[in-house]
């Protein structure tokens, strides 16, 4: 299974979005190549697609994340240009632990479920305590159980 590597710089950066945007989910990219390394963080939109319609968004972004699709094409368009591969995807649990929840699972296969849409991507979920940074653990498709699972999160 793929191990998550990433440098200290990413780590500071997406810890320092993840408390600046508490109590509510962040999200956004990292990606790159053997000599450089990007984060590109996403807006999450659910608070306004909860707010627009809130039975087919039930959650708001407290619990949930949707990345802003015009953001999210341009990463790709971005990595594809520099020829950079997508290292991680990630975001944060406000006031829960750092797992991989259903919903995660669900999001992480949504064009062809149950496949994933990126098995080389590894996810990295933080959990932000009141604000603060408690802990991020890293997970990845299984290609033998065929199911995500935590893999080992490397930051150096
Ligand atoms: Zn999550």
């Amino acid at each position: 299974m793929k191990a998550a590597s990433i440098r200290r710089a990413s780590m500071d950066a997406i810890v320092a979005q993840a408390e600046r945007e508490f109590p509510f989910e962040c999200c956004g990219f990292i990606i790159g190549d053997d000599s450089v390394e990007d984060v590109r963080p996403i807006a999450n939109i659910q608070d306004r697609m909860h707010a627009k319609d809130p039975a087919v968004f039930p959650r708001d972004a407290r619990t949930a994340f949707l990345m802003e699709p015009k953001e999210h094409l341009a990463v790709m368009l971005e990595a594809d240009r520099r020829k950079l591969a997508i290292r991680a995807v990630y975001h944060s649990h406000p006031d829960h632990d750092a797992y991989f929840s259903a919903t995660d699972r669900a999001q992480a296969c949504s064009f062809d479920p149950p496949a994933p849409d990126y098995p080389d991507i590894v996810y990295i979920v933080m959990s932000i305590r009141a604000g603060k940074f408690a802990r991020a653990a890293a997970f990845a498709w299984d290609f033998k159980k065929k199911e995500f699972a935590e893999t080992k999160l490397t930051v150096e």
